[in-house]
């Protein structure tokens, strides 16, 4: 139900002739003031109603008024204690009949069901109310009317005299809120304050449901947390169940510790068994790469992987959880590719959704040290450099695929030559910024070399049209990028044009050439 007639609660809802004449909203107004659930909670707006009410209200009270207790003041102070009795009500039962229909859902035809009774709202005064299934406007059960007529009775006051309590009286109000703390979630400890005879004003017991209700939502959410993200160091019960399952296969013989974590992933070495199948030799020494099922560094990884057209398609339909699994993916085929064109890089042993085990670069459990940890003889170093342009050569052109992070920290140093690693992120040349993402590994590789003290190393715009093949002319950095945009742009228009990417950039610089 999304809004509550207000003022039509009398007419309808009253048990009879014989209490509409005791009544002081007996003889109600026929308007009916609707509007939605959070407007009436407005206090401004309560307080409005409240006066068109009472203004509604007052002269057929002072008609039907028959005791002499009826009084302009008693008046003022009856409704709103109603009102949000009534919004309460309302909005408890809808919190009521959700619970019941997923409590529904979730049983089914099932012989043992689970029972949500505890987790229900409706208070204790109402709770025997018989129109659970029944729309209880529709009934002719009064749900305002007080289970215990003595201490809160229609007109709102008991006793006599000097004596009176009315229905706000504090202590009844107080007591009766503690005893509708035992509503909360079981969880939620609400003490024992009937036993202490707590009494808690309106004001504080509204503030402790808030509470109550926001603590149920967020423990649900701590739960799923808990569950689903991978530790900073160790690994969550869902990939450690993975792990577990590729050693009791005998896949792998043990899995001796951790060589890296880092932002993105946490890498383990392993000792390899036998292969369940035949076909396959499971290298002695292997890598195990978790990529880290906590979302957060993958968000700005988004570039790469929603414009690449080999996994568009499926980006957008995906969770977070199965786009870290395609980061996994990613790397797996990419390894592969380059595999095939024999540069030196991992070999891919398996993937298991997020996990990825590949052949282990180095020896005896110590990885193979990166670039930029090794000191390398001027030798060495001219001959990584030359090796390096040779692999971004073939990375370009016979893996189709730019490393979009290579840098000292990605290359290996492993039986006198360089290894690749690191390729989840690898994208093809005519991705949307595949030529950036080029020329900004043209200038670590340059850099690194340049400092390195290899004379021979290129400029990043030498390297860059030497990878590409492309020969953009431009003799300084912007204008330099400013053609590189150029280039994707044109690109990026034959897709809006055609439906497609162009097949390959041009290798002097004019219009490229279009896969037609
Ligand atoms: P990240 O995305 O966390 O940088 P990497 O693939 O670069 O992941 O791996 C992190 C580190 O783990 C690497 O710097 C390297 O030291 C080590 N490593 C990764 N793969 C291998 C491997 N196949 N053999 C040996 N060491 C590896
Ligand atoms: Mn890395």
């Amino acid at each position: 139900m999304d809004s509550v007639g207000v003022a039509a609660a009398a007419p309808d809802a009253g048990p009879g002739p014989a209490w509409q004449s005791k009544c002081p909203w007996g003889a109600p107004s026929t308007t009916s003031i609707s509007c939605s659930l959070a407007d009436v909670m407005s206090e401004q707006l309560a307080k409005e109603l409240q006066l068109e009410e009472e203004n509604a209200a007052f002269p057929e009270v002072v008609a039907a008024a028959e005791g002499p207790f009826i009084t302009g003041e008693n008046v003022d102070t009856s409704s709103d204690l109603m009102l949000a009795q009534m919004l309460q009500m309302e909005f408890d039962r809808e919190y009521d009949a959700q619970l019941r229909r997923e409590e529904k859902k979730i049983n089914g035809d099932s012989k043992v069901s689970i029972s949500f009774e505890n987790y229900r709202k409706v208070h204790p005064y109402d709770s025997d109310s018989s129109e659970d299934e029944v729309d209880w406007q529709d009934t002719r059960h009064d749900p305002y009317r007080a289970d215990k007529p003595t201490t809160t009775p229609r007109r709102g006051f008991i006793g006599k005299g000097k004596d009176i309590t009315t229905k706000h009286d504090e202590v009844v109000c107080g007591r009766k809120n503690t005893a509708r703390m035992e509503n909360f979630a079981p969880e939620f400890q609400v003490g024992d304050g009937i036993g202490m005879d707590l009494k808690l004003s309106n004001q504080v017991f509204n503030a402790l449901k808030q509470h109550a209700y926001s603590e149920e939502r967020r423990s649900a959410r701590l739960h799923e947390k808990k569950e689903h993200s991978t530790a900073e160091k160790a690994v969550d019960p869902k990939t450690r169940l993975l792990l577990y399952k590729m050693v009791n296969s005998g896949m792998l013989e043990t899995i001796t510790g951790c060589i890296s974590t880092g932002k993105e992933s946490v890498v383990f070495h392993a000792y390899g068994g036998n292969s369940p199948t035949e076909d396959k030799v499971i290298p002695p020494e292997c890598a195990i790469k978790v990529f880290k099922t906590t979302l957060n560094e993958f968000k700005n990884r988004d570039k790469y992987m929603k414009d690449d057209y080999r996994f568009k398609d499926r980006f957008s339909k995906l969770n977070p959880r199965k786009i870290i699994r395609m980061w996994a993916e990613k790397e797996m085929h990419n390894l592969t590719r380059m595999q095939n064109a024999g540069i030196p890089c991992p070999q891919v042993v398996t993937l298991k959704k997020h996990v990825l085990v590949m052949s282990f670069i180095g020896q005896d459990q110590v990885p193979a040290p990166k670039l930029k940890d090794v000191t390398l003889s001027t030798e060495d170093m001219k001959k990584a450099y030359y090796q390096i342009l040779n692999m971004m050569q073939q990375l370009y052109k016979e893996c189709n695929l730019v490393h979009a992070d290579l840098s000292e920290y990605n290359m290996l140093w492993h039986d006198g030559k360089v290894w690749l690693i690191d390729v989840s992120q690898s994208v093809e040349p005519t991705h949307p910024h595949g030529l950036e993402f080029l020329f900004r590994d043209c200038r670590n590789v340059s850099q690194f070399f340049q400092k390195g003290g290899v004379a021979e190393a290129l400029n990043e715009r030498e390297l860059f049209n030497a990878v590409s093949g492309l020969n953009i002319t431009a003799d300084n950095e912007v204008d330099f990028q400013a053609e590189i945009e150029a280039l994707e742009k044109m690109n990026e228009d034959h897709v809006q044009n055609h439906g497609k990417k162009l097949s390959t950039f041009s290798s002097d610089g004019d219009p490229p050439i279009f896969d037609e």
